[in-house]
């Protein structure tokens, strides 16, 4: 029976408006309400290695909570044994439709390779701090639904899509259904949902979101988007509803590489043997070491102390922290404008047009559509053969990543 709302939500009987469905709201309404309500998903093909969901589930097993007190190896050993079997499941799905390819198969084995390189620095030089800083995990992957409400009057649905998911129940458990069902029905509730990586709780006993990201290259230190970010920041109001005492957001980015140990050219350049290009993921000590032992004419001839100076002032970062805190006034606000976003979206006379623009339509996954849309065609026909349509959403089947998603 559905008494209360979270009798509703155990069901997965609500209107779940999604921490992703915000972006894609703001960005474009047409694009949004394709794939918000209307569930068309670019159909998509098996790739031999999504590194960011393989990596993110190597994160997992890393602050996994029933872990942090163990012996350090026997974490990171599970974290990179966790990674490798979903490289391996991924790799094994694509064969099954691709078949062997060398190259391919080459760049699959570098990758995988870094993948747990990565996986190991991160447990030496990140792990070890947050131990050592008595942060603790609490909780990984952790999926949340908060009911919405104004003035304490929960708020109900009655889109198409909630009517389908309510009809279907009640067809199932001996419910009202039809015209007369819908008229004395009073909609599904209306919830704020989204997945947290981990929820920390810090020494003084808040608790921290932390939110992991792999890039080929880092944000800068003092990164605006973070600053007036209210994604991670409605995570934390949501933590907030549930009684936690929050303190703030970890955004945690790790860059796709490892240092890696200098290598000889293979002949000297302007009288060095190792090579100088800034762009090497090489550390200054390891560097130094290298070339007094390997180089040490050059070396004493000073030949490279501009590079030895330029890397101490330019260390190659692997990681970048940016530590935010929230105080309650952002967190009321941020909840604020949750519930009034909400609102609109679930609005039966929301007005639904394009919001076309340079950076807006260049990686969207429905030009295509949208072009046809906007000359007259048959655009329903290309959704159809070029999209799925699907019952549920991807938060609600798939697994999350630590790539960011672009174009939706
Ligand atoms: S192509 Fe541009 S205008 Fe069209 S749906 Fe995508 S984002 Fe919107
Ligand atoms: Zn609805």
């Amino acid at each position: 029976v559905l008494e209360t709302v979270q009798d509703y939500i155990d069901a997965k009987l609500c209107h779940s408006i999604h921490t992703s469905g915000s972006k894609s709201f703001r960005g474009c309404r047409r694009r949004w309400n394709w794939l918000y309500n209307e569930f068309w998903y670019p159909k998509t093909t098996a790739k031999p290695l999504e590194f960011g969901v393989a990596y993110h589930v190597g994160m997992e097993t890393l602050y996994d909570p029933k872990l942090w007190d163990k012996p350090e190896s026997v974490a990171l050993a599970l974290a990179q044994k966790a990674f490798y079997d979903t490289c391996q499941t991924q790799y094994k799905n694509y064969l099954e439709s691709f078949g062997e390819d060398e190259e391919v198969r080459k760049d699959y084995l570098e990758r995988v390779e870094l993948g747990q390189a990565m996986l190991k620095y991160h447990t030496v030089n990140v792990r070890r701090q947050d131990i050592v800083g008595g942060y603790k995990p609490l909780y990984v992957e952790v999926n949340f639904e908060v009911p919405l409400g104004v003035d304490g009057e929960q708020l109900w649905c009655k889109c198409k899509t909630c009517w389908t998911r309510y009809a279907n129940y009640a067809e199932a458990n001996g419910g009202w259904t039809g015209m007369m069902g819908f008229v004395a029905w009073r909609g599904l509730p209306v919830t704020y949902g989204g997945r947290i990586d981990v929820v920390m709780e810090g020494p003084d006993g808040r608790v921290w979101v932390l939110d992991w990201k792999t890039a080929a290259r880092l944000s800068e230190d003092t990164a605006t988007f973070l600053l007036v970010d209210d994604q991670i920041t409605r995570y934390l109001a949501a933590l907030r509803a549930c009684g936690y005492r929050v303190a703030g957001f970890i955004y945690h980015e790790q860059k796709k590489a490892i240092p890696v140990e200098p290598e000889p050219m293979t002949r000297r350049y302007k009288g060095m043997l190792f090579s100088t290009n800034k762009q090497n993921d090489v550390e200054l000590e390891s560097f130094m070491r290298t070339v007094m032992e390997n180089d040490p004419e050059a070396y004493a001839a000073g030949l490279y102390n501009t590079y030895l100076d330029y890397l101490r002032d330019n260390p190659v970062r692997f990681y970048g922290r940016h530590v935010i805190p929230r105080n309650d006034e952002e967190l009321s606000q941020a909840w604020q404008n949750v519930l009034l976003e909400a609102q609109d979206m679930i609005d039966p006379g929301l007005r639904i047009y394009p919001n076309a623009g340079r950076f807006n339509c260049q990686t969207c996954a429905f030009l295509q559509p949208c072009l046809g849309k906007n000359n007259g065609e048959d655009y329903e026909y290309t959704l159809k053969t070029l999209f799925d349509k699907r019952k549920y959403h991807y938060w609600e089947d798939t697994k999350a990543s630590t790539d960011g998603k672009g174009g939706q």
